[in-house]
């Protein structure tokens, strides 16, 4: 089974990814967690990546597209992915849907994790305390809210005109969160 989450930054894809990664047995893969660490790792991923990310703005399509390619390819994703974050724009969205269809496969659930931007920026602003993201300083943030709000929003609008999306109600606690992912996902 492939699994789109999307939402927002802060939205907590991350965790509840983690959480039905784990229940599903299938491997979760998130574009952000990968460039941050080829940022890490100084490859030339992360060179190419590092100075777009650090501003909060979106890494170029190709470049998305091509570590989509490289990560369908691998054995661990023979059964399904749980795409955290993978898709912010509609070239991704399309080239996503093209790598799947060469494989006899599409995504067969796109969830939507809704949360009000008070809370967004609440949820960024705790983040900040405890881990140490370059891109969760407040202009940064600020540009990637700007960046999924012109880019990112418009792909919730083209899975809605492609199979449909399941909106899951993202505020609360984690635990009543991962209860309506697993209902989102039918489990
Ligand atoms: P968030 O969703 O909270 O902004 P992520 O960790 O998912 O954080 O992503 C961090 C950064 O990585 C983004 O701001 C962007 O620069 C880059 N990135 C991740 N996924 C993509 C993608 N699919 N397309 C373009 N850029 C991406």
């Amino acid at each position: 089974m492939d699994i789109l989450l999307l939402g927002p930054p802060g939205a907590g894809k991350g965790t509840q990814g983690a959480l039905l990664a784990q229940a599903l047995g299938l491997p979760k893969f998130a574009t952000g967690d990968l460039l941050r660490d080829a940022v890490k790792q100084g490859t030339p991923l992360g060179l190419t990546a590092r100075a777009v990310m650090e501003a909060g703005h979106l890494v170029s399509d190709d470049i998305i597209l091509g570590v989509i390619r490289d990560e369908l390819a691998k054995p661990a994703a023979a059964n399904g992915v749980i795409f955290d974050g993978v898709v912010r724009t509609i070239p991704q969205a399309e080239g996503v849907a093209e790598v799947l269809a060469g494989m006899g496969r599409k995504m067969d659930k796109i969830l939507f994790f809704d949360v009000p931007d008070a809370d967004l920026l609440h949820r960024i602003t705790i983040r900040r305390q405890t881990e140490t993201r370059a891109d969760d300083d407040p202009a940064a943030v600020a540009i990637r809210l700007e960046a999924y709000r012109k880019q990112t929003a418009p792909v919730v609008a083209w899975y809605e005109a492609h199979g449909g999306i399941t909106r899951v109600d993202a505020v609360g606690t984690v635990d009543k969160i991962y209860e309506r992912t697993l209902t989102a996902v039918g489990q």
